[in-house]
């Protein structure tokens, strides 16, 4: 553990601390009339314990839009040093400005989050997220750099390249996009690149949902132990938690960061082992406090009780998917992830997929594109199509292609394609 006295923190003074500093955050807010207006009277001393909290309303990503570019910030006396942008879709984007106490912040949490999947300052670390307006590979970098490891900061892209330098400087921790370490396994394979010269042993991969099959692939072609990493741009990137050798959920960096999980469609808190949407608050941020931030993840609180790993921060499960990525098809909810689960667990297909949405005249259709893999066989689609049905209600058109033929993102993978006229 990197800070000991913090992560294996008894339940009890941990408590104090969060109520502590979420009364801290209240009273910083409360100096911007734009959250006073949100919040109305509540004045820190009202918050008597860490349950009145949920009396305060949400935080959601219109409110974050609208505010554009930096009308609920609240670091003016100390100054902004950066900001960071998440790449939303639509309207304005969501802009986080980092104090220096931020940017410090960040670093202390992503070098826990190493120390947690086992990196010492001994290791070689390549780091593979863009750098720029995108969080990732200055989350990456700070927490390397506040641990004391060597730093190969390539950034985007350049796979070959990417692969090259892993190999000629002994490179034995990759952070990464979830489904990048794919790229790097077709790219070896293309260009006859030797993945056992590699000495990678651990990746440390996030941004995207992966299902555990992916996971798993990912853990046996590159011979390394991946940890699952969570955080977004308004949290302040990655680095709100991560998971452990025990891999028994995500530990929340719970003096940083109070969680709860809800109830999508009423609000109300769910208790453990329930799922829900992770709504974060943020007990240390300056530039950009989040009271009650919906995020639309969906996950549940795993367990409060001591880790194997020894920490005491709370676990929640892997990410499952997002209440904005929830498919609608005729009538039948199911996430991406869940799709990528069933392929990766049918023999003769790869990783890679696309979920095309089409309407024809008032009729929907769906299609699975989906590569097969190296060496695999037609028969794959019968096996596929009754995974498919039997397990998710789901009966596509299964449009099998050679590997390579879905067009790679240059970020996060693009899974769903729905060209369906919008309601
Ligand atoms: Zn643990």
């Amino acid at each position: 553990m990197l800070q000991p006295d913090l992560e294996a923190l008894d339940r009890e003074p941990l408590a104090r601390l969060q109520l502590e500093r979420l009364r801290h955050t209240l009273a910083r807010v409360r100096d911007n009339p734009a959250w006073r207006a949100r919040l109305g009277d509540v004045a820190p001393d009202d918050l008597g314990r860490l349950e009145d909290w949920r009396g305060l309303p949400f935080l959601t990503k219109d409110a974050l839009r609208d505010a554009y570019p930096f009308g609920l910030a609240c670091g003016a006396a100390e100054g902004y040093r950066r900001v960071h942008m998440s790449s939303g879709t639509t309207g304005n984007p969501i802009l986080n400005p980092y104090t220096a106490a931020d940017v410090a912040q960040w670093g202390e949490v992503m070098a826990r989050c190493y120390a947690a999947a086992g990196v010492t300052r001994d290791d070689v670390v390549q780091i593979t997220p863009s750098f720029g307006l995108f969080t990732g590979g200055f989350g990456f970098h700070y927490g390397a750099e506040r641990l004391g490891a060597m730093i190969v900061p390539v950034g985007a892209g350049r796979t070959l390249l990417q692969l090259k330098l892993m190999r000629d400087l002994g490179v034995t921790v990759l952070p990464a996009i979830a489904t990048y370490p794919l790229r790097l396994i077709e790219v070896a394979r293309e260009e006859g690149f030797d993945l056992t010269s590699l000495r990678l042993r651990v990746a440390i991969l996030g941004s995207e949902m992966w299902s555990d099959e992916l996971r798993a692939t990912i853990d046996r072609a590159l011979a390394l132990t991946s940890y699952d990493i969570m955080g977004m741009t308004e949290t302040g990137g990655p680095g709100l938690g991560i998971d452990c050798p025990a891999r028994a959920g995500l530990h929340v960096w719970e003096d940083h960061y109070y969680v709860e999980i809800v109830d999508p469609s009423t609000g109300a808190v769910r208790p453990d082992g329930v799922d829900g949407e992770l709504v974060v608050s943020t007990l240390t941020r300056q530039g950009l406090p989040l009271v009650r931030y919906r995020t639309h993840d969906l996950t549940r609180v795993v367990a409060r009780t001591r880790c194997d790993c020894g920490r005491t921060m709370l676990r929640v499960d892997r990410l499952r998917g997002r209440t904005d990525d929830m498919v609608i098809y005729k009538g039948v909810n199911f996430y991406p992830r869940q799709v990528e689960a069933l392929l990766l667990r049918t023999d003769g297909l790869g990783p890679e997929y696309q979920i095309v949405l089409d309407a024809d005249g008032g009729s929907e259709r769906m299609t699975l594109v989906a590569e097969t893999a190296p060496g695999g066989d037609a028969a794959a689609a019968a096996r596929l199509r009754r995974e498919l049905h039997d397990l998710l209600s789901l009966s596509p058109e299964i449009r099998l292609c050679p590997p390579g033929t879905i067009e790679r993102a240059p970020g996060k993978a693009v899974r769903v394609v729905d060209r369906r006229p919008k309601a």
